[in-house]
């Protein structure tokens, strides 16, 4: 199966994206992780996305969409994969659904995370990235301060350069913009499966394992 995980920065989507790859066995694909890594790495990728990433802005279309063909034509995503932050714009959506009658896929399940905006805010402010592991946490789940729940590093969390509130509120326009039409496009072109993404977090997966049953 190949799942589009899809709902505004903050939703979720990595969260659950990681555990449906633990329990179907199919690879979690982050577009905003693989950028982060091009960016550590300081990759030609890498250094063209830094400045856009760090102000909120979309990458360009065509280097997100040589990305992801790249990727999805490596053995491990033969049997599905799990796609988290693509596509993000209408013209991403058409070339990936291309992309898939040419490997003659069928299998694709749209799953729309649904959120408020000022629920978003306010999760994405107190979220933290802990630089030695890469794990993503929030603040009021974290029991030591500054002390990774997952790797122990000390002084490692970090508030995203994105994470910050006028940059949150930047890609959420560019979300309600640019983003929210690529479901309207899912809706003609794939099964798709809509879910309250602020219930907590072992509900939502919960029911997404419901509907992908059904
Ligand atoms: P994310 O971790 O998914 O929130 O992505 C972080 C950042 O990476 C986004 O704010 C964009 O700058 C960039 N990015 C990730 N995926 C895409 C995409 N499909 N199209 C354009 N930019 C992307």
């Amino acid at each position: 199966m190949y799942l589009i995980l899809f709902g505004s920065p903050g939703v979720g989507k990595g969260t659950q994206a990681k555990i449906l790859s633990n329990i179907l066995k199919i690879p979690h694909i982050s577009t905003g992780d693989i950028l982060r890594d091009s960016v550590k790495n300081q990759t030609e990728l890498g250094l063209q996305a830094k400045k856009l990433m760090d102000a909120g802005e979309l990458v360009p279309d065509d280097l997100m969409i040589s990305l992801i063909k790249e990727t999805l034509s490596k053995p491990e995503c033969v049997n599905g994969c799990i796609l988290d932050g693509f596509p993000r714009t209408i013209a991403q959506a058409v070339e990936l659904n291309r992309l898939f009658s040419e490997l003659k896929i069928s299998n694709v399940v749209l799953l729309h995370l649904t959120a408020n905006n000022d629920e978003i805010v306010r999760r994405l402010t107190n979220r933290r990235a802990c630089k030695q592991c890469g794990n993503i946490f929030n603040l009021n789940d974290i029991k030591e301060p500054n002390v990774c729940p997952v790797c122990n590093a000390t002084d490692s969390l970090i508030l995203r350069k994105d994470d910050k509130e006028d940059v949150i509120r930047h890609r959420l326009e560019i979300f309600d913009k640019l983003t929210s039409p690529v479901f309207d496009y899912y809706r003609e072109h794939a099964k798709t499966i809509q879910i309250n993404g602020l219930l907590p977090i072992e509900e939502v997966n919960n029911l997404i394992l419901a509907s992908l049953k059904n």
